[in-house]
């Protein structure tokens, strides 16, 4: 990889000119001192103003460089520094080349050590270039080794084989070490399990790709794997390993036959930079076609060590359009979107735009400070009546609100997956729970009677290990032996069928206090009408927008299909979400049993439900 071997080189080039500045100026005028011992000083003297004005060429290098310069720039910048450090080698032969013509010996010895000096130096300083050294090098003992030569002695002779060895072994020795830091350089950009570059490398390419190119357009995608801890645990480190570098490998794979650049950030985070493309449009077109493909190829089936594993990834992307703002923000902003993937339940692509930054703040403040909402007294609960066919109230739904004194008030669609992303819905889900049941007495010591109080339950908190004995705890504090009976459970099926058995395990062992289920939001997500046979609820809640869609021919036969399954499963059949009389109407000519909706009642506090049975 080009890009990154020369990036930190440039720095390093950087460092060795005020280096090689003060070296060669404060040995330089030891020639001067020759010239007034030895000669009329003028050739000396012209030759000092010469290294002087290299010197602030050099100088003017120096403060030319700065980071923040495109490669391209570094580059020719680069070249220039090259050229300098090779008028400072010429200017010591040229000197050479100079004393050697006196009879004086005193005057050859002096150059014949500066002329190695320069060597020795060149070989050290300059290891990083590779060219440079060898160029210089050469350039500077040829002339030693053809002077020697030309004594024409044995001595000499001796002397100028000696010459070419010392040649050799510093250009050997500069090799050894221009390997050695290309290859730490290496280490210091790649990452070492999967080969690819690293995060370091990963922000330097961002970086220069940012500052390069002026009207033309890159994308940034951050790819997280989905559940890679679950393998990493269940199947232990090794595989983890193994199943990240086949990950990395195909990434590695399909990026470079679209020209795109792919790094490992750390963990089983990995981020692509792609090529640039002359319009937004295309750039976005071939994002999302890149990424569709990306994660098509991550989800083929991996064999790892006789494990048939499968994977999925969520993506974020985001399109590098303005030059203006911080390579980091481009970051940020894939990050945003890939948080947003994950939470729209992983295995997608999102791209990042603005309204995407805006909630993404709030859910993160929410996530900040919904731990504190219990505590703070800002939990409420309300009560939202169900009717029968004959509009009589037989019971109630429990609906959380959250008035935060920061963000103000909080819809549960909005808080209640990310207190179940935080786990704090177990603590809130306790709370509720708690409340209603209470709330379940005190109706019970005023004689209001209602045959059910459906709650909502969390999967997250239905799946949590105390969650039967908390049950059984808070009922037996609340609810006396025969009311049990009036308590429902709604639950949303969410996640896919594979902890089904826990999860009849659990109703089960609930039923034993005569609590029953009722299926929640049916029709959307993930829940079937063979889910129904397998899982001992029941009640069936048709979601509000089949309600909200009935005037659709569809839509309204759907309706009547599943109302007529769950009577044959022997469910109760609520309708939530009716709010036009026709809605109600078409419901009881296709037997629904209860209604729930604005059309009825709205969702309202305690004491304004308890005044619907003062009459
Ligand atoms: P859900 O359980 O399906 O609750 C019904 C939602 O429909 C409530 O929204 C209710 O206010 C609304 N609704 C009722 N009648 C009508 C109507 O006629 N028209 C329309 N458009 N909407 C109606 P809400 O209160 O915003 O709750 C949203 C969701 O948040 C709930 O959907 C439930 O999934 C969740 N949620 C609410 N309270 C809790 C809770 O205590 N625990 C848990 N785990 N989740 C809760
Ligand atoms: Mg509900
Ligand atoms: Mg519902």
């Amino acid at each position: 990889m080009n890009t990154n071997t020369n990036m930190s080189f440039y720095k390093f080039m950087h460092k060795q000119i005020l280096v090689i500045i003060a070296l060669n100026i404060s040995t330089a005028p030891g020639y001067l001192f020759m010239g007034y011992l030895y000669t009329s000083m003028v050739y000396e003297s012209i030759w000092i103003i010469f290294m002087v004005l290299i010197a602030i060429y050099g100088y003017t290098l120096y403060t030319s460089y700065s980071k923040e310069m495109t490669i391209a720039a570094k580059n020719r910048w680069l070249d220039r520094v090259r050229f300098f450090m090779f008028l400072y080698s010429i200017s010591w032969s040229i000197m050479f080349v100079y004393y050697v013509t006196f009879d004086n010996l005193q005057m050859h010895y002096i150059t014949i050590a500066t002329e190695l000096g320069s060597s020795v130096v060149a070989a050290t300083l300059l290891a990083s270039q590779k060219k440079l050294v060898t160029f210089t090098v050469i350039f500077l003992m040829t002339p030693l080794i053809v002077y020697f030569s030309l004594i024409g002695e044995t001595y000499s002779y001796i002397l100028a084989f000696f010459s070419v060895v010392l040649s050799g072994v510093i250009l050997y020795a500069a090799k050894n070490t221009n390997d050695y830091i290309i290859k730490s350089n290496y280490q210091a950009y790649h990452d070492h399990l999967t080969s690819l570059g690293n995060r370091r490398y990963f922000l330097e390419i961002l970086e220069s790709s940012v500052r390069e190119y002026k009207n033309k357009y890159t994308y940034l995608l951050l790819i997280d794997l989905d559940y890679f801890k679950t393998i990493n645990d269940t199947l232990g480190h090794d595989i983890g390993d193994e199943l990240l570098q086949a990950v990395a490998l195909r990434m590695k794979n399909l990026s470079e036959s679209y020209n795109n650049e792919v790094s490992r950030l750390g963990g089983d985070e990995f981020c692509v930079l792609s090529q640039s493309f002359p319009t937004q449009e295309t750039c976005l077109e071939n994002a999302q076609l890149f990424s569709e493909k990306l994660l098509e190829e991550i989800k083929k089936t991996y064999n790892i060590a006789d494990n048939q594993l499968y994977i999925s990834a969520s993506i974020g992307i985001s399109l590098i359009d303005n030059r203006e703002i911080d390579a980091n923000e481009f970051l940020k902003e894939a990050d945003m979107a890939m948080y947003e993937a994950k939470n729209s339940g992983r295995d997608g692509i999102i791209i990042f735009n603005e309204p995407l930054r805006k909630l993404v703040k709030t859910k993160l403040d929410i996530e900040r400070i919904i731990h504190f909402a219990i505590q703070e007294d800002e939990i409420t609960l309300n009560y939202q009546a169900q009717v029968n066919a004959d509009k009589k109230i037989i019971g109630c739904e429990v609906l959380v609100r959250w008035h935060s004194n920061t963000l103000g008030f909080v819809g549960p669609d909005i808080f209640i997956p990310i207190a179940e992303n935080t786990g704090y819905i177990i603590e809130l889900g306790t709370y509720i729970l708690e409340e209603s049941l209470k709330t379940l007495r005190e109706w019970q010591k005023k004689g209001i009677i209602l045959e059910q109080i459906s709650i909502n339950i969390s999967m997250r908190q239905l799946h949590h290990f105390g969650f039967v004995s908390l049950v059984e705890e808070l009922v037996k504090k609340y609810v006396d032996e025969n009311s049990t009976t009036q308590i429902i459970f709604e639950i949303t099926e969410t996640s896919t069928t594979e902890d089904i058995t826990e999860l009849v395990r659990v109703i089960e062992a609930l039923k034993a206090f005569k609590i029953s289920f009722s299926m929640d939001d049916f029709g959307t997500g993930y829940s079937s009408l063979s889910y129904l046979r397998e899982i001992p609820i029941s009640e069936l809640k048709i979601d509000k927008s089949f309600i909200a869609a009935l005037k659709n021919p569809q839509q309204a036969s759907l309706v009547k299909t599943i109302v007529s399954i769950a009577k044959n499963l022997n469910l109760t059949i609520v309708a939530e979400g009716v709010e036009e009389e026709y809605q109600r109407e078409f419901l009881r000519e296709i037997d629904c049993d209860l209604y729930q909706g604005y059309l009825f009642f709205k969702p309202t506090t305690k004491e304004k439900f308890e005044q619907l049975f003062v009459r």
